[in-house]
Parts: C-alpha cells; sequence; structure tokens
C-alpha cells in the first residue's frame, strides 16, 4: 500500500490546473477512506513558469521533479505563449523535463470503456473491450537527433531533421515493452520501417535479439503503415506494440482515437530501473491545455485520474487502489455522466468539478 510517497504536481496552463483540481478530490479520499497518503509538492511548469520566472522549467523544479517518486503533469501551451522564443516555449519545458528525467519509455493505453464504444469512430464491435498498450521510444529519434536546422540556400530555404537510434536506446524500451506484454496477454508488435529507413533495420535486429530472452512472448514484427492501417481495420489483434518516437506519436494518436475521446487518455513516462529498482516517472493526459474551454469547469478530468492510476499501479505497486480508480470511471460513465466532449444523447451532462465528485461517489460505492 502507498503511504508517504514524494509526489510532485504540475498542473501548467489552460485546463491543467482544472483537471489536477480533480486528482486532489481522489488523493483526498484516498487519505481519509483508505489510509493512503502523499508527500505532496505543487510546482509551475509552461507558460505559467513562462510568466513568473521567466522560463517555461526553472532548474528548481526540474531538481524537484528529479527527486520525487512521481510527476504528475496538467497539460502546457497556448495561445498566449505562441510567440515566444523557442528555447523558452511551454513546451520547451516539458521537452526538458522527459530529457533530463531521461524518460524514453512512453505508455499510452487505449482502452475503450463498454460505455464509450458507441463514441468511437469505428464500428461498436470492433473497439468494444478494447485494451492496447503501445509503448513510444520518447528520448530519441527524429525530434531529437542531431543536426536539426534550417537553413538557407540558393533559391530558398533547406530544413533537416535526423532520425537516429543506438542499439542500447532500442534495447532498453523493447524491454520495458516485452516485460509488459509478459504482464498483459504476452503478444508484442515491433514497429518499424525496415524496409526504407536505416533505424528501422537496426530496430528490428534488436527487437529480435531482445525477444530471445522473453521466448513466452509472440513477437511480430509490422510495417508503421500496415500498423496504422491495421489499428483502423482490427484494433483488437493488437495487445502491446512498441516503436520510435515519431511513429509512436502518430499511432498512438491513432490508437487513442478509437476510443472516443482525447479527454479519456492517460499516459506514463518511464526511465529505466536504477539499482534498487526505482524508476523516475511522469505521468500526464495525452490531450493538451485545450484553450477553448479553459476557466469554463468544463473539461473532462478523468484523463488526468486515470493517469494518476498509472501511476498507483506502476510507480506505487498500488493496483488495488488503481483497480478501484478505473473501476470507480467505468460506473461513472455507466451511470450516464458525461463531459461535454463525450456527451451522448440521453447522458447526463456535467461540468469538470461535478465529474470529479461523481467520480468519488463511486469510489464510495465500490469501497464499501
Ligand atoms: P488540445 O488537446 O488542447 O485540444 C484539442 C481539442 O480537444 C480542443 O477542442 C479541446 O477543447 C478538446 N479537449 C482536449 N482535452 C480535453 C478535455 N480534457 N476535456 C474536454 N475537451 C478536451 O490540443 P490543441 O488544441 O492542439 O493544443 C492546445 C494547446 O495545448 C497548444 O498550446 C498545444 O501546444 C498544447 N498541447 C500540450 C500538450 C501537453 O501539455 N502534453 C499536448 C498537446 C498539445
Amino acid at each position: 500500500m502507498a503511504a508517504n510517497k514524494k509526489l510532485l504536481f504540475l498542473p501548467g496552463d489552460g485546463i491543467g490546473p482544472e483537471v489536477m483540481g480533480q486528482v486532489r478530490k481522489v488523493i483526498d479520499w484516498l487519505d481519509n477512506r483508505r489510509h493512503v497518503s502523499f508527500d505532496l509538492d505543487e510546482d509551475l511548469v509552461g507558460g505559467a513558469a513562462i510568466d513568473t520566472h521567466g522560463t517555461s522549467l526553472t532548474d528548481a523544479t526540474l531538481d524537484k521533479a528529479m527527486n520525487v517518486d512521481a510527476v504528475l503533469l496538467g497539460a502546457v501551451g497556448g495561445p498566449k505563449w505562441d510567440n515566444v522564443a523557442r528555447d523558452i516555449r511551454p513546451e520547451a519545458g516539458l521537452l526538458t523535463l522527459r530529457k533530463d528525467m531521461d524518460l524514453f519509455a512512453n505508455l499510452r493505453p487505449a482502452n475503450c470503456l463498454p460505455a464509450m464504444a458507441e463514441a468511437s469512430s469505428l464500428k461498436e464491435d470492433l473497439v468494444s473491450g478494447l485494451d492496447i498498450l503501445i509503448v513510444r521510444e520518447s528520448t530519441g529519434g527524429a525530434y531529437f537527433g542531431q543536426p536539426k536546422m534550417i537553413e538557407d540556400i540558393e533559391g530558398g530555404q533547406r530544413a533537416v531533421d535526423t532520425q537516429v537510434y543506438t542499439t542500447a536506446e532500442i534495447e532498453r524500451v523493447c524491454r520495458v515493452a516485452f516485460d509488459l506484454a509478459g504482464k498483459r496477454n504476452g503478444k508484442l508488435h515491433s514497429v518499424e520501417k525496415a524496409n526504407v529507413m536505416e533505424t528501422g533495420v537496426l530496430w528490428r535486429q534488436v527487437a529480435t535479439e531482445i525477444g530471445k530472452e522473453f521466448p513466452e512472448i509472440e513477437l511480430e514484427h509490422m510495417y508503421a503503415d500496415n500498423c496504422a492501417m491495421q489499428l483502423v481495420r482490427a484494433p483488437k489483434q493488437f495487445d502491446v506494440i512498441v516503436t520510435d518516437n515519431l511513429f509512436g506519436d502518430i499511432l498512438s494518436d491513432c490508437a487513442a482515437m478509437l476510443t472516443g475521446s482525447l479527454g479519456m487518455l492517460p499516459s506514463a513516462t518511464l526511465s529505466g530501473a536504477d539499482q534498487s529498482g526505482r524508476r523516475r516517472a511522469m505521468y500526464e493526459p495525452v490531450h493538451g491545455s485545450a484553450p477553448d474551454i479553459a476557466g469554463e469547469d468544463k473539461a473532462n478530468p478523468l484523463a488526468t485520474i486515470l493517469s494518476f492510476a498509472m501511476m498507483l499501479r506502476y510507480s506505487f505497486g498500488d493496483g488495488d487502489n488503481a483497480d478501484l480508480i478505473e473501476g470507480a470511471v467505468k460506473n461513472t460513465l455507466a451511470r450516464g455522466i458525461r463531459t461535454g466532449d463525450i456527451m451522448q444523447d440521453g447522458m447526463e451532462l456535467v461540468s469538470c468539478s461535478q465529474m470529479g465528485q461523481a467520480l468519488t461517489e463511486e469510489l464510495d460505492k465500490l469501497a464499501v
């Protein structure tokens, strides 16, 4: 059972503080009803940090993040900061956190709860009960490789991004994915484009090698374009998918939309384990700061609450309370409670804070 674990809250911008406020309700509930307590600190990141400190992430905040058991982040960014210098823009703070905490494995589940199957853009029977986990390499590849630049050339400009991976980078993310596949249905798809990219050739070789350490896992290689197609054709064929930063970004958004709404999607990013088995970790909803509805108490807090449940499971080994929270989300939706983004005919439209309240009521029922 988790107790006095160090947790850093970084609400960020836009709807970030609103959805994080609902997680606080869950934390209070755990404290009161389950005697699970956290040593909770809160700090600024993104635009909020730019406004106060002139940078999207101070060294002091980074230091805190490096020394807690887990970080929960809301969202960063918004039109107010669209024109700040590139190196201090809100997203730069997020990228620095991921890079300096060495959070190389981004876990993005795509679960389709039965109550939400109707909201998917695919046919209900294709997605109902869907349960996929995408493991995306998140500190390497095309988003970080050097050179990365735009230069002037005769007659225009030339832009360069570099896709680069080392054996070690591929090994460590594949190990995380094999490990997780072993805790699920034992099936792993390794996704790249070995047909046209050298990084894909190396990725395939390394995944095959690591697979020998996990003989119980069924490993299948798939090209990224085929994977995109299969995700919308027959998504239930997948259990765990491991892929690079760029393909993972795209494929996880694609898988995400199978489940209905951005407001429902949690994520986790983990570092490698140190000698004591501890991993640094950051948990965050997949959605952004939703400036169009910020400050209106309309946001769906479930992605952030489900991110917190992932934290309990992966950082604090508290699967019981994670199950409880996930069960409460399922029951709240089954009761017909909906925020605007997932509203359906005949359902009850609630605000962000009312959704948080409804969830704690369901927690109360489940905990008796
Ligand atoms: P977004 O995810 O913020 O919003 C896209 C659409 O989904 C909007 O219509 C929004 O209202 C809706 N939406 C998103 N989350 C919702 C929620 N929880 N409940 C209800 N509706 C929700 O993406 P965007 O509009 O492309 O970006 C807005 C800002 O967020 C930009 O500044 C962008 O850079 C930033 N962003 C940050 C992150 C992050 O912090 N990890 C991720 C993506 C975008």
